[in-house]
């Protein structure tokens, strides 16, 4: 494999800091050509002594001149800001992008990085459930290619390779339910946030563990996959697997299933992200099957849990709904953490939001843009 120049949106955070363990373990493989950060500037300035990118970008403009004059012995160049942000994915040198950005802040970069033609690794699956539909067309037209890092959808484009056009018949998303698996609405109503940031096999950031708790994850998962994988809606089933060794499943249409397994850790999906179509050795611990003698399978709750049932609905109203449910939740996810609203509160307030904003079909890019701002308003009102 020639050598990869690897640009990483979010480099701080949780994929991103595993991305970086990947490259450090391949140094023969890839190159870092830009790491960016919203606010840990401390982290930021290490791993970019450590790896020298090309650019970095602080995105917080408080934290611009601190950045700077730390590294001013470096050969790097720093910029700061929303707009550098955007910029910087186009430099020549990248070969792929890592979007690890949180939510829908990572619409806007992904956009530039297609249309400079760079593949995109793809981490932040709210890139997709909010405009769906405009990045396929604009991954058509500029000829890249998404390479899934969500565990679930690497497992499916895992299961893909080698299958040549045979189409899909069915996928499975396995989840893990979460930590709240099996719990009534009674039992919901008083979880904290710590309660809700305690997963039980992976370790992620806050935003995507509690829409874990919630099964919101799933929720934006099965939009991504329709998007990913070109599915209908009711191609796309969600099984609950506690273990989480079954990462994902294919059912092609002869009957044959196909799924991908090994140990929870994210460092898989994203090497391979950044390696396809070849493989490469690790040292991650390998899976024993005697270790987990009894591989489960169940029915997720989507009466109690109501979000996976919204993003169903989303999905099935095509145009902006998804847009507003996303929104929607980014701002219910955040009340939760800062103990404004109960855990129950988040899918209510989210089913009302998406009831109650617009739905524009065909959207553009400014539909989506005034769609996100409308639909933070309406679920910062319903609190
Ligand atoms: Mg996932």
């Amino acid at each position: 494999m020639a050598k990869k120049g690897i640009c990483i949106l979010g480099s701080t955070g949780s994929i991103g800091t595993q991305t970086l363990e990947v490259i450090e373990a391949n140094p023969e493989l890839f190159t870092v050509e830009v790491l960016t950060a919203q606010n840990n500037a401390d982290l930021l300035i290490q791993q970019a002594v450590k790896f020298q990118p090309n650019t970095i970008v602080i995105g917080n403009r408080e934290q611009y001149e601190y950045v700077k004059n730390e590294l001013w012995q470096q050969d790097i160049k720093v910029y700061c800001g929303e707009e550098a942000l955007a910029d910087v994915v186009t430099n020549e040198n990248i070969d792929v992008v890592l979007t690890a950005l949180v939510g829908y802040s990572g619409l806007k970069p992904t956009i530039n990085a297609i249309k400079a033609k760079k593949n995109i690794a793809l981490a932040n699956k709210e890139t997709l459930v909010v405009a769906g539909e405009l990045i396929r067309e604009l991954v058509k037209e500029h000829q890249v290619t998404i390479y899934p890092v969500d565990s679930e959808h690497s497992a499916i484009f895992q299961c893909l390779t080698g299958e040549y056009s045979n189409p899909i018949e069915k996928i499975y998303l396995t989840a893990s339910g979460g930590p709240f698996r099996g719990w009534t609405a009674e039992q919901l109503k008083s979880v904290t946030p710590a309660q809700a940031l305690k997963h039980p096999n992976w370790s992620m950031g806050a935003k995507v563990t509690i829409d874990s708790a919630s099964l919101m994850n799933k929720g934006l998962e099965v939009i991504e996959a329709k998007w990913l994988f070109d599915l209908q809606p009711d191609q796309i089933d969600v099984i609950v697997h506690p273990q989480s060794i079954v990462h994902s499943i294919v059912q092609f249409e002869d009957g044959s299933m196909k799924a991908q397994m090994g140990l929870p850790d994210m460092k898989l999906p994203i090497q391979y992200a950044l390696t396809y179509p070849d493989r490469f050795k690790t040292d991650f611990p390998r899976f024993n099957f005697l270790d987990y003698p009894q591989l489960t399978f169940e029915q997720p709750d989507k009466s109690t849990f109501r979000n996976l049932e919204l993003a169903y609905k989303a999905m099935n109203m095509e145009g902006t709904a998804a847009c507003a449910l996303n929104a929607a939740n980014e701002i219910t996810v955040q009340a939760f953490l800062q103990e404004k609203i109960s855990f129950l509160d988040i899918a209510r307030i989210n089913e009302e939001t998406l009831a109650k904003t617009p739905l524009i079909t065909k959207p553009t890019l400014e539909d989506y843009i005034q769609i996100n701002t409308a639909a933070r308003k309406l679920a910062e009102e319903l609190m």
